[in-house]
Parts: structure tokens; C-alpha cells; sequence
């Protein structure tokens, strides 16, 4: 017998579909995948140098459950020099990606029947992490009409005496929305006097096309006190299959906290992964990661202009991230059966709306080659006409 907290657990929607289309690829189908939340480029040579050098060392045992020094003094310096931001050592912990660090932070701090307020659309993993820890979602809906973002009054509604926790994605998952810094100053005003807790998820920060990144944590001192910066190298760097994410407190007892889970579930991160994650960090891979953005801010311009052309179709030209989310509202508001016919019909795989929390929608994402970012595009044109 399962027990109801598996139960209640939804398989992610994103890995799942991502998968599928693997599949039907490997049956020799001509499958084109705009579905994985994974950059299409290869890590940075000077990161596996350093892994390989790791290996060779022999640096190949458990190292400290929470990282070693040297990794912990590399993610200090980056929060330093990119958001001005002061951690010690014993305010950071390194975990098996940024998911990890999610699911680490919410076992510490989400009891049952505690409130936790997430934007939709939202990341699929935040709400099945809660309700996994016994804690109830409290969504707030925000449409592209509003640039995919919170009010400081929808937050201020949504907050009750139950309410542990915000989650902030800048820029988003799905939308590649940014939060300005003048809207994370209001967000923040009515936090105060509370005793929420933000967690900022900053995974996309370094894929940034339009406007500018805040981090959370970086506009005031109350918000510095309440935030959990999580953030990691998967998607700015390539290194989705390394495993390294990390966050980040102002509250010693909380990441004492975590790393006791931690040294009870997964101990350290692979040791290698360390040494690799330093040079990702340290800013030896800066070039590399910038001739990632460059190649990711053409594929969007071209794919928003494309998306835009095709009838009854619309979408936000996201500022940051590699997704967009398009609007389907005037063909359908099933966006779960348009993606199963779309994978059916038309060999296209994306992700259905309704898997974020917003239907009328779909989730596009352009960290794929610009010839299939075209062709795809046709071909979810000519599934529209023929279809709806
Ligand atoms: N946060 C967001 C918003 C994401 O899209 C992802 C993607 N997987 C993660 C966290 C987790 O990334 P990882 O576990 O690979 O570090
Ligand atoms: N975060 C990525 C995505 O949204 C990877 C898949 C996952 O971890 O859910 O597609």
C-alpha cells in the first residue's frame, strides 16, 4: 500500500511529455520537441576540463554534505559581484539541482495545512512539492494581459494568518516574465509586518533579452531577512545532467536544518560536479554563456514574429528565459487535448497550459535550432487551420 502523500503526487508534466517525444523519436517518427526546459548546447569545455581534472585527482569521495569550501566561497562571491548580496559560508547549501533545493527547503519549513502562494502559470513542481509536505497551494491567476505578473494587491488578498510562504520566479517558467525592481519594492512592501517567507527562484537569471534581473533579496533589508535565494547552473550554463543547485539564507537554522535532511537522504552532491560547478560560478565560462544568450535571443525574435503571424494564435515576447507561452484562447480552452492532437497529428510536441495552471495556453520552448523552431511553427499552423 502506497501511501496518500505519494498519492497525491503528480509525475512531472513537463519530464513526461519530454520523454514521450524521445521516444516516438527513437521509433524513428519525425518528432520535433519544443518541450524540454533543457538548453540544446553543450556544457562549456573549461567546465568539463575541470571535472576531468577532478576525476584524475582522485577527488572522487564524500566531501562535506553541504559543499566543499571552495564551491561554497565560489557561490559567495557570485551572490556578491552579480546581486550585491552578502551570504557566509554557513548561510549556503549545495544540492542535487535546484529542485532538490526546493523540495529541501519546503520539507523545512511547510507544515500541514500551512498556506504557500504561487503564481500561476507557475513551474509544475512547486505545487505538487507543497501539497507532498501536507501544505495547501493558494494560487494566484495572472493572464499575459498583465504581463504574466502579481499585483501588490492580488498578494495582499491572497495573504491570510496561515500563509508561510511566496514563491517568486524571475524571470519565469513558464513565461519569461521579468519582475522589474520597482515590483519587487511594492511586492515587498505588503510582506512586511508578516511572516512570509519568499522563495526566490532565480534559475534564469542569467538568460535575460529584455529589461533588467533583481534579485529578490537585493531590495531591501526586510526582504533580504525573509528571502531563500535558490538558484543553480542547469539552464544558464548547460548543465541540466550535472545535478548542482544551491540556496541561500539569511536564517542559519534553516540551512542547518536542510543540510540534516540532507545528511540523511542524499549526503553531498557528486564530488565531480563540484569541482565543475566552480568554474561555472567563477566566471571562466562567461563567454560561452553569453554566446548562449546571443543564440537564444535570436531564436526567440524569430520564433515570437512567426507565432504572431499565425491567425487566432498571440504571445508575450518573453524578457527572459527560453519559453513562450502561447495563447490558444481563441482556438480552444483545452489546451491538454490541442498538445495530445498536436503530438498525434502534426508530430510536435509542447506542453499543454493547463500543466502550469493556466489553461488556454501552451508552453513553447525555443532551446532548439532555429530551422526546427521554424518548421515547427508551421507545422502548429497548419494543425490550427486543419483542426479548429
Ligand atoms: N526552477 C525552475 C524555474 C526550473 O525551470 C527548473 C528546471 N528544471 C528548476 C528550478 C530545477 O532545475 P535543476 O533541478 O536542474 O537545477
Ligand atoms: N524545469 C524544466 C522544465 O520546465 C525541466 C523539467 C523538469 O524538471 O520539470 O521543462
Amino acid at each position: 500500500m502506497l501511501t496518500n502523500r505519494i498519492n497525491t503526487l503528480s509525475e512531472s508534466i513537463t519530464i513526461a511529455i519530454t520523454t514521450l517525444a524521445g521516444e516516438l523519436k527513437a521509433q524513428g517518427k519525425d518528432i520535433l520537441s519544443f518541450s524540454a526546459g533543457e538548453p540544446d548546447f553543450d556544457t562549456p569545455q573549461v567546465i568539463k576540463d575541470a571535472a576531468i581534472a577532478a576525476i584524475n585527482d582522485g577527488f572522487t569521495k564524500y566531501t562535506a554534505v553541504d559543499g566543499i569550501a571552495e564551491l561554497k566561497d565560489a557561490i559567495a562571491n557570485k551572490l556578491q559581484r552579480d546581486n550585491k548580496l552578502t551570504y557566509a559560508p554557513n548561510q549556503i547549501i549545495v544540492n542535487n539541482g535546484a529542485k532538490h533545493s526546493l523540495f529541501n527547503l519546503f520539507s523545512a519549513l511547510i507544515d500541514t495545512g500551512d498556506e504557500v502562494i504561487i503564481p500561476a502559470p507557475y513551474w509544475v513542481t512547486y505545487p505538487e512539492l507543497v501539497k507532498y509536505c501536507g501544505g495547501k497551494v493558494v494560487e494566484i491567476q495572472t493572464h499575459d494581459t498583465s504581463g504574466f505578473k502579481i499585483t501588490p494587491q492580488q498578494l495582499k488578498n491572497a495573504i491570510t494568518p496561515k500563509t508561510k510562504m511566496l514563491v517568486i520566479t524571475t524571470p519565469s517558467n513558464p513565461t519569461g516574465s521579468i519582475y522589474s525592481k520597482e515590483e519587487l519594492i511594492a511586492l515587498g512592501k505588503v510582506l512586511e509586518g508578516t511572516k512570509v517567507t519568499v522563495a526566490s527562484d532565480e534559475m534564469y537569471e542569467k538568460l535575460i533579452y529584455d529589461g533588467t534581473f533583481t534579485s529578490c533579496a537585493s531590495i531591501s533589508k526586510d526582504m533580504y531577512e525573509r528571502t531563500v535565494t535558490i538558484n543553480g547552473l542547469s539552464k544558464s550554463v548547460a548543465m541540466t545532467g550535472w545535478r548542482f543547485g544551491y540556496m541561500a539564507a539569511h536564517d542559519t537554522n534553516l540551512i542547518k536544518a536542510t543540510k540534516k535532511l540532507q545528511s540523511q537522504s542524499t549526503s553531498n552532491i557528486n564530488s565531480i560536479t563540484q569541482k565543475a560547478a566552480i568554474v561555472g560560478l567563477n566566471g571562466k565560462a562567461d563567454a560561452e554563456i553569453e554566446m548562449m544568450r546571443k543564440e537564444f535571443l535570436l531564436r526567440r525574435n524569430e520564433a515570437v514574429k512567426l507565432f504572431n503571424n499565425v491567425e487566432r494564435l498571440s504571445v508575450l515576447k518573453p524578457d527572459g528565459a527560453f519559453y513562450l507561452f502561447v495563447n490558444i484562447s481563441q482556438v480552444t480552452n483545452d489546451s491538454l487535448s490541442f498538445a495530445k492532437n498536436l503530438l498525434d497529428k502534426q508530430l510536435v510536441a509542447v506542453v499543454p497550459g493547463v500543466g502550469f495552471g493556466s489553461e488556454g495556453y501552451f508552453r513553447f520552448s525555443f532551446a532548439t535550432d532555429i530551422e526546427s523552431i521554424r518548421i515547427g511553427i508551421k507545422r502548429i499552423e497548419k494543425f490550427v487551420k486543419e483542426n479548429y
